[in-house]
C-alpha cells in the first residue's frame, strides 16, 4: 500500500482520488473549497482544507513522507506552480501534476514535476483508439510498435484451439494469458482449446495485433 496525496479535488483530481483509495491505497485529499472537501471526506483515508499556495499550511501536512504528490490544479496555474515550488523545497519524493497549457508543461518541467498529465490531449488520443479497434478491451502501449491488448473471445472460439484461430499469426502475437471465471492461465500452449468469453491478453506489434485481435472477437 502507499501513500498517495492528492492537491485538488475537482472532477480529475477527485476521480482520481477515488480510484486509488479502490486500489487499497491510502490518499489525502487537499483543497481550498469546504464544500468539496467535505464531499469526499467519507470516502478518502483523510482530507484537509488548505490552501497549498501558503507554505506553512502546506508544511503542516507532512508530504514529504507521502510517496506520491499529485497536484491537480487547473485553472489556477500560478497556484499550482506555487504548489510544486513548496513540494521540491520540502523534499517530497515524487510529484506528478496536471497540466493545462503548453507554457506550464514547460515550467512544471523545468521544476523537475515527475510526470505530468494532460488529461484532455491523452483521453483524446484514447478514445481515439477505442473508436479504432473497437474489439479491443483494453490495451497497454509498450513504445516501438509493441502493445499488450485485452480481448473477449466470441461464441465462434468455442472449442477452437489457439493455434487453430491465430494460424500465421502465432509467430508474430503472443498469448501471454487466458482467463475464463476468474481462473487464469498463463502462456497457454498453441493447443489451449478456448471458451466464448475467455479473457485473452495479447503481445505483439500494432500490425500482427490488428490481423489477430479481429479472428478472435
Ligand atoms: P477539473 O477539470 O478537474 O474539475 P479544473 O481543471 O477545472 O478541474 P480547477 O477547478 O481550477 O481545475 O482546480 C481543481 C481544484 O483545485 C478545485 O477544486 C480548486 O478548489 C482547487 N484549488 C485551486 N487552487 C487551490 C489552492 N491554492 N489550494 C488548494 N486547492 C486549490
Ligand atoms: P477541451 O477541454 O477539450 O479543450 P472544452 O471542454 O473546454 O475543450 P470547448 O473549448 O468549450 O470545450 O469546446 C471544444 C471545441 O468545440 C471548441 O473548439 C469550440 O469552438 C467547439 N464548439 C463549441 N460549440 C460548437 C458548435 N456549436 N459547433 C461546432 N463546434 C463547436
Ligand atoms: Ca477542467
Amino acid at each position: 500500500m502507499a501513500q498517495f496525496a492528492v492537491i485538488g479535488l475537482g472532477r480529475f483530481g477527485s476521480a482520481c482520488a477515488l480510484e486509488l483509495m479502490k486500489t487499497g491505497h491510502s490518499v489525502l485529499g487537499v483543497d481550498t473549497n469546504p464544500k468539496l472537501v467535505n464531499k469526499y471526506a467519507d470516502q478518502l483515508s483523510r482530507a484537509v482544507i488548505a490552501d497549498v499556495t501558503d507554505r506553512q499550511a502546506l508544511e503542516e501536512l507532512g508530504l514529504d513522507n507521502y510517496d506520491v504528490v499529485l497536484v491537480a490544479i487547473g485553472a489556477d496555474i500560478e497556484a499550482c506552480l506555487v504548489c510544486v515550488v513548496h513540494l521540491k523545497s520540502f523534499g517530497v519524493p515524487t510529484i506528478w501534476a496536471k497540466a493545462t497549457s503548453h507554457a506550464q508543461h514547460l515550467i512544471l518541467a523545468k521544476i523537475g514535476v515527475n510526470r505530468i498529465i494532460h488529461p484532455e490531449e491523452e483521453m483524446g488520443i484514447r478514445v481515439a483508439q477505442m473508436l479504432s479497434y473497437p474489439m479491443v478491451n483494453d490495451y497497454i502501449t509498450l513504445g516501438n510498435g509493441d502493445y499488450i491488448v485485452e480481448v473477449t473471445a466470441s461464441e465462434n472460439m468455442n472449442g477452437q484451439t489457439i493455434k487453430d484461430v491465430l494460424r500465421e499469426q502465432m509467430d508474430d502475437v503472443q498469448v501471454l494469458l487466458v482467463k475464463r471465471r476468474g481462473q487464469t492461465t498463463t502462456q497457454p500452449n498453441a493447443d489451449f482449446a478456448l471458451h466464448a468469453k475467455d479473457l485473452l491478453i495479447l503481445l505483439g506489434q500494432l500490425q500482427a495485433l490488428r490481423t489477430a485481435a479481429p479472428k478472435l472477437v
